[in-house]
């Protein structure tokens, strides 16, 4: 029988494998999950799959886990980038989760024009990444970058890399990916922040090569809303889903 939790460790897993637990791993499977010895774990360390793992050592500050069987191969996300302004705290932690509960294969904030938030801690957004991995079943954990510029960002733009730009200046358009301009490979989605992008960034945004533009309906979307409508349209149409 499969185990009921799940677990994200930096450790190889595979026939064989020993796992030694920290601190906060042992915390949560022995005090408050209540396992003990000989009890199922299911790991996953976002390059070896999902394994079914037994409680070798249960103790109060670590224990060692042992593989037993693959449960899941890898499975990676299509290469797709979330690229997001950071709002407020509860609302970008709202963003990391749900892109990688939906499949972004990297997460990056980027401070743009009308950014409200200067200041992210990527050390929590990534423990927030990687928790939504552990609930929703998935063998990866995108990374979340540290905050940069937009204007950074796109001054170093991979040519490849096609842009799914939603531009609340297009709301009310039926405009979506374009089935023939719209291929498959390397993809960003961009979404600004409360205040929207300005000119400047709409102009350079509009010009890009690789951009396409996107209106996401007749109305204003929240940042946090706009996010997850925009992955479920990509996915459907381009991504893994
Ligand atoms: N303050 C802006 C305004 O009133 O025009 C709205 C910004 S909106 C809250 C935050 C972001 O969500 C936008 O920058 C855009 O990326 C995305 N967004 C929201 N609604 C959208 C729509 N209908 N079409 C395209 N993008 C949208």
């Amino acid at each position: 029988m499969n185990a009921k939790v799940r677990l994200y460790v930096d450790h190889p897993l595979g026939a064989g494998q020993t796992v030694p637990l920290d601190r906060d791993q042992a915390h949560y499977l022995f005090g408050v999950m209540r396992l003990s010895v000989g009890a199922r774990v299911a790991l996953f360390n976002g390059r070896d799959g999902e394994w079914q793992t037994e409680v070798l050592e249960a103790g109060k500050r670590g224990g060692v886990l042992a593989c037993v069987a693959q449960s899941k191969p890898l499975q990676l996300p299509p290469d797709l980038w979330l690229i997001f302004a950071p709002i407020k705290k509860a609302r970008t932690d709202f963003i990391v989760e749900k892109a990688a509960e939906m499949g972004a294969a990297r997460i990056l904030p980027v401070a743009t024009d009308f950014t409200n938030s200067e200041r992210i801690r990527q050390d929590r957004l990534q423990a927030h990444a990687v928790e939504a991995a552990e609930q929703c079943g998935g063998t990866y954990v995108p990374e979340v970058a540290e905050l940069q510029k937009l204007s950074a960002l796109l001054d170093h733009w991979p040519a490849e890399r096609q842009l799914m730009f939603c531009d609340e200046a297009e709301v009310g358009q039926r405009l979506f990916l374009d089935v023939a301009a719209a291929s498959a490979g390397p993809w960003a989605i961009l979404i600004g922040p409360e205040g929207g992008f300005s000119d400047a960034e709409r102009k350079r945004l509009h010009a890009m090569e690789q951009s396409h533009v996107v209106s996401l309906g007749p109305r204003i979307l929240r940042a946090d809303t706009a996010a997850v409508a925009a992955m479920t349209l990509w996915q459907k149409r381009l991504g893994d889903w």
